[in-house]
Parts: structure tokens; C-alpha cells; sequence
């Protein structure tokens, strides 16, 4: 079976691409950056400083993460979701992830996860790092006022009040974080397909992905 590695900036659609593309080829979808966001969340509930790399690595003596077929990550026991989807957990996850030893804990535990194959990964360091030998690399790209935008009317359906600069400059200074921290910054492997999806709707995004897989692997 083969793996397919999925990066890009916060907000380009990678979740939801994900998930068609999955669904679509068989393949278990793992979501690293909720990894890192599980242990922002932790960071969170011990009042720990984020900015100290031993800190940071501490939640790891009582971080129990079982990562369930279905991508459900049940964490010490409860099931996580909305606690960790929020603007406070999202810088959060963005500057412990710059720390390197906590990078290395989270890139084994993808890497034990994926190495028995038929696995989409997605995150920023996937085709560069964790699933250097992926058979299928994609790098989503979008404009950031067009990543901001999808932000925004996600929060407005979702009836939060928020003001559209604020989550740009969000997105900005999270890009600028992931793209330029020391260890596995946020870039394109050497051998990923490129997609700017600013323009494309999902079914497009799906059928340019699919296309790339089509031509690598015989499914
Ligand atoms: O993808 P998501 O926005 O949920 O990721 C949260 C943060 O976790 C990102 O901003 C990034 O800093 C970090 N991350 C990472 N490497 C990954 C996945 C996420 O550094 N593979």
C-alpha cells in the first residue's frame, strides 16, 4: 500500500481535501497537526511556558495518545476535538512545534503509525521529514487573503464573532512562524507536486490530487 504526504500553510484546505482523498483511495488519514495540537492543549492545562523547549517536552510523561483507525485521537483516555480548534491552540501548537526534540517525539510516533503503508498524512513537515519516501507528495499553496477569507466564513456560519483582519494577520504570523523556525520549516520537498488551490474548488483540487496519484500508483 502505498502513502501519500500532504503539506501546506494553515487554511489551505488540507483537512478537507484530506478526507476526499482518503475516502477515495482507502487510505487512514492522519491529521499530525492535531498532534501538535494535543500538545499545545497540554501546555494549556499545566500553565507551562511554551517557549521552553524542556517544558514543552514534560507533557510527554503523561501524554497517553491513542490514534484510532478513523484519525480519532483519544487522549488519556477522552476523546479530542473542539478543545483543541481554537485561535489560543493554534499559536500555541505553531510555537511548541518549533522546538526540536518535541518535533522528534511526534515525527517517530507518525512515522510508526505509517510505516505498514495505505496512509495520507497531513501537515507541514510530512514530505520533507516524516514520509520522506512517500510514493505521492502534494504541496497545497493559497493565498493568504484568499486562506483567511475560508477562515472567516467558517467562523461567521458558525456564528463567532471575528474580525476578518485578525484572523489574516493569524494566518500571517503563524506562516511566518512555520516557514521560518530552525527545525523542519514549513517548505515544499524537492519531488511534491505543487497545487495553488486560491482559485480551485474542492472537486478541482480532488481531481488535480487524484491525477497525481493516478500517475504514481497503480490503484
Ligand atoms: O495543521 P494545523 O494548523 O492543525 O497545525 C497546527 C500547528 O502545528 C501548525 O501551525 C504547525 O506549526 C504545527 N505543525 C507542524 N508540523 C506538522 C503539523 C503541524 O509543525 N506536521
Amino acid at each position: 500500500m502505498f502513502n501519500v504526504a500532504i503539506d501546506g500553510p494553515s487554511a489551505a484546505g488540507k483537512s478537507t481535501i484530506s478526507k476526499i482523498i482518503a475516502n477515495k483511495y482507502n487510505l487512514v488519514k492522519l491529521d499530525t497537526g492535531a498532534m501538535y495540537r494535543i500538545v499545545a492543549l497540554l501546555v494549556s492545562r499545566n500553565n507551562l511556558d511554551v517557549n521552553s523547549e524542556e517544558a514543552v517536552l514534560s507533557v510527554f510523561d503523561n501524554m497517553d495518545l491513542e490514534v484510532m483507525a478513523n484519525g480519532d485521537m483519544i487522549l488519556n483516555g477522552a476523546l479530542i476535538r473542539d478543545e483543541i480548534r481554537n485561535d489560543e491552540i493554534s499559536m500555541l501548537a505553531s510555537t511548541a512545534s518549533k522546538h526540536e526534540l518535541v518535533r522528534a517525539r511526534l515525527v517517530k510516533l507518525q512515522q510508526d503509525i505509517a510505516k505498514a503503508g495505505g496512509y495520507l498524512l497531513e501537515g507541514r513537515d510530512i514530505g520533507t521529514v516524516v514520509l520522506k519516501d512517500a510514493e505521492v507528495k502534494i504541496y497545497l499553496e493559497a493565498d493568504s487573503e484568499v486562506r483567511a477569507q475560508r477562515r472567516y466564513d467558517e467562523y461567521i456560519a458558525n456564528n463567532l464573532d471575528v474580525a476578518f483582519a485578525d484572523i489574516k494577520q493569524d494566518i500571517e504570523k503563524r506562516d511566518y512562524q512555520d516557514k521560518n523556525r530552525e527545525h523542519s520549516p514549513l517548505r515544499q520537498a524537492d519531488d511534491a507536486v505543487l497545487i495553488d488551490v486560491s482559485h480551485l474548488s474542492i472537486d478541482e483540487v480532488v481531481d488535480a490530487i487524484s491525477a497525481v496519484i493516478d500517475s504514481k500508483v497503480v490503484v
